[in-house]
C-alpha cells in the first residue's frame, strides 16, 4: 500500500465517521489525486482557481472545495466546478457568486470564513462581523446557500493555545445555525489542518482539510 493510501485511510478512521476528511492537493500532481480517490476520498481541496482548472479534467470524479481566497473576478471559472467555497467574507464575493451561480441555474454551497484571531495576514471576517454578513446574504443573494463556517487558526507549535478561536467559531456555528431560512442550512464546521485537527474536532468541528499529513511537506519550487 503506498503511504498516500495509508496515511488517508488512517486519518480517515481517526477522525471517524462524523468528521468529514477534505484532502488538500495544492501543489500536488494529479496522479496523487487520483491515488488518493482510489484510496477513498470524496472530496478534495484546493486554494486556487488556477490549479482546479489545470487538474479537473484529468481527475476522477470527486467533489471539489475551494478553500483559498477568491478573488472575485475567478468566481466564473470555478462555479460549475466546484461543490462549495468555504472562503466567503464580503457582500462582494457572495454577490459575485451569486450572479454567476444564476447564469448556471445552480445553488451554490458557501461557508462564511470566521478569523476569530483577528490575525491581520489572514482573510475572513471578525466574529462581530458574522451576523451582518449572513443576514445580508439572506436578503440578497437567492442562489447561495449558507452551510455553515470555515476558520484557519494561527500557527502555533503548541495547537492547544489556539483551541479558543475554534471554540469562538463554534459558537457561532450553533448560534447562527439556528436560523431558519431556505438559504441557510448548517451543516459543516470547517476547522483544522495537519497541526491541528485534533483540537479543532475536540472543539466541535465536522470538516477538516488536511494536506501535508496525507501527501508529505509541499515543495512550491515546482509551483
Ligand atoms: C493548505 C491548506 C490546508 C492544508 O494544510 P496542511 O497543513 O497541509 O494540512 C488547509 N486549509 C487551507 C485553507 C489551506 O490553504
Amino acid at each position: 500500500m503506498s503511504s498516500i493510501t495509508e496515511n488517508f485511510q488512517r486519518l480517515n478512521k481517526e477522525t471517524g465517521d462524523d468528521v468529514l476528511l477534505v484532502a488538500v492537493t495544492k501543489t500536488h500532481p494529479v496522479e496523487m489525486l487520483n491515488e488518493v480517490i482510489d484510496a477513498g476520498a470524496t472530496d478534495i481541496g484546493e486554494n486556487k482557481v488556477q490549479e482546479i482548472l489545470d487538474k479537473y479534467e484529468h481527475v476522477k470524479p470527486v467533489r471539489w472545495h475551494m478553500i483559498g481566497h477568491l478573488q472575485t473576478n475567478k468566481v466564473k471559472y470555478i462555479i460549475d466546478k466546484v461543490s462549495m467555497i468555504h472562503s466567503v467574507d464580503s457582500m462582494k464575493l457572495a454577490r459575485e457568486i451569486n450572479k454567476r451561480a444564476a447564469q448556471h441555474d445552480l445553488v451554490m454551497d458557501i461557508l462564511i470564513q470566521v478569523n476569530s484571531a483577528q490575525e491581520e495576514s489572514k482573510f475572513g471576517i471578525t466574529t462581530d462581523e458574522t451576523g451582518a454578513l449572513i443576514e445580508e446574504i439572506l436578503e440578497s443573494c437567492p442562489n447561495v446557500r449558507i452551510r455553515g463556517l470555515m476558520c484557519i487558526a494561527p500557527y502555533a507549535d503548541d495547537p492547544d493555545t489556539v483551541r479558543q478561536y475554534f471554540a469562538e467559531v463554534k459558537k457561532l456555528y450553533d448560534k447562527f445555525g439556528a436560523i431558519e431560512h431556505e438559504n441557510l442550512d448548517f451543516k459543516y464546521l470547517s476547522m483544522g489542518m495537519s497541526h491541528d485537527y485534533k483540537v479543532a474536532i475536540e472543539e466541535g468541528s465536522n470538516l477538516v482539510r488536511i494536506g501535508t499529513s496525507i501527501f508529505g511537506e509541499r515543495d512550491y519550487s515546482k509551483s
